[in-house]
C-alpha cells in the first residue's frame, strides 16, 4: 500500500510536527490514517498528537544462557565476534547490550551448554482517535536503551498496520533506522529549517532517498520569510508561528484549531493524497 515517510537531517527540525499534523489533515478529509512512529529511539508522536498508546506487543532477542554442562572451556568467548562473552574465575559472563542474538556461541558449544533465553528489546504501542469523520491510528515502535534491534522493531509496528493511507515518522539522519523506514515508503517528506547545518544535513537524506528511488518533496519549516538558499526548492514553508509552538506544547495539533498555519497542512494533505491515492 502507498505509503508516505516525513524525514529529516536531523533532531528538532519539526519533522514529528508536520507527521502528526498531516495525518490530522488527511483523517480531517474522510481518511482512516496509520501515523507509524518508526523514530523507535525517541518516539514523541503520542505527545504531540494526545493520542494515547497501550502496549500491544513486546519484542525480544534471543540470548544465551549458561547452563551447568559448561566445563569452561572458553570455545564460546572465543567465538563471539562482539566480545559480549567473557571468562571470569573460571565462569562465562554475558555483556546482553552487546549481545546480537546470534547464538553462534550456542552451535560452537561442545558440551551443549547453551541455553536459549530471552531479552526485552523494544515495545509496539497502539491508540487512535476520531477525527471528523476519519481516524488516526497511532502506531508506535519503541527502542529499549542501549538495544540495536531496529529491524524487529519496525517489522512488528508495521504488523498493525492496516489502514490505506499511511505516515511514516521516520528517526532523523541518515543511518540504518532511517534507512529501513523510508524503504517502506513510496514518497517522503524531507523537514528542514532555515539553518546551515539544518539544511546541509537535509540534503544529506535527500541524496539518500534519490539513492533508495523514492520520491521527495522539501518542507522548509520555522520560515521567516527571509532569502535562504537552498540547493533544493521547498515544495512547503511552514511559517514560524506562535501558534505553532503553543499547539507543539499543549499536544493539540494545529490543524485542529481555526488558525491561518494550519492552511499549509490542509495544501500537504491534498499533495500526499494526490500521491498516495491519485485522486
Ligand atoms: S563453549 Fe560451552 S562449555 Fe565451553 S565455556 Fe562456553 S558454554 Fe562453557
Ligand atoms: S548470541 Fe552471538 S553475540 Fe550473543 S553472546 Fe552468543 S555469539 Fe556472542
Amino acid at each position: 500500500m502507498p505509503t508516505i515517510a516525513v524525514t529529516g537531517g536531523k533532531g528538532g527540525t519539526g519533522k514529528s510536527t508536520v507527521a502528526v499534523n498531516l495525518a490530522f489533515a488527511l483523517a480531517k478529509q474522510g481518511y482512516g490514517v496509520d501515523l507509524l512512529d518508526l523514530d523507535i529511539e525517541c518516539p514523541n508522536d503520542s505527545r504531540l498528537s494526545g493520542i494515547q498508546v497501550n502496549p500491544v506487543s513486546s519484542v525480544y532477542k534471543s540470548v544465551p544462557v549458561i547452563n551447568d554442562k559448561c566445563t569452561g572451556c572458553g570455545v564460546c568467548v572465543q567465538a563471539c565476534e562482539p566480545k559480549a562473552l567473557y571468562m571470569l574465575n573460571e565462569k562465562v559472563n554475558l555483556i546482553e547490550d552487546i549481545c546480537t542474538g546470534c547464538m553462534l556461541c550456542q552451535k560452537v558449544c561442545p558440551f551443549n551448554a547453551i541455553d536459549t533465553g530471552q531479552k526485552k528489546v523494544g515495545t509496539v504501542s497502539v491508540g487512535e482517535v476520531r477525527v471528523g469523520s476519519g481516524k488516526v491510528t497511532l502506531i508506535e515502535g519503541r527502542l529499549e536503551v542501549g538495544e540495536d534491534e531496529s529491524t524487529k522493531i519496525i517489522a512488528e509496528a508495521l504488523k498493525y498496520s492496516n489502514s490505506k493511507v499511511k505516515i511514516i515518522d521516520t528517526a532523523a539522519g541518515t543511518h540504518c533506522t532511517v534507512v529501513k523506514a523510508l524503504k517502506k515508503a513510496d514518497h517522503a517528506f524531507i523537514v528542514t529549517e532555515p539553518t546551515p547545518f539544518g539544511i546541509s544535513d537535509s540534503m544529506k537524506v535527500v541524496e539518500l532517498v534519490k539513492k533508495l528511488g523514492v520520491g521527495y518533496d522539501l518542507v522548509l519549516n520555522r520560515d521567516m520569510g527571509n532569502d535562504v538558499s537552498l540547493p533544493v526548492k521547498p515544495k512547503f514553508r511552514i511559517p514560524y508561528s506562535r501558534a505553532l509552538v503553543n499547539s507543539y506544547i499543549s499536544g493539540r495539533p494545529i490543524v485542529l484549531q481555526d488558525s491561518p498555519e494550519a492552511r499549509v497542512f490542509g495544501e500537504m494533505a491534498e499533495h500526499a493524497r494526490s500521491i498516495l491515492l491519485g485522486d
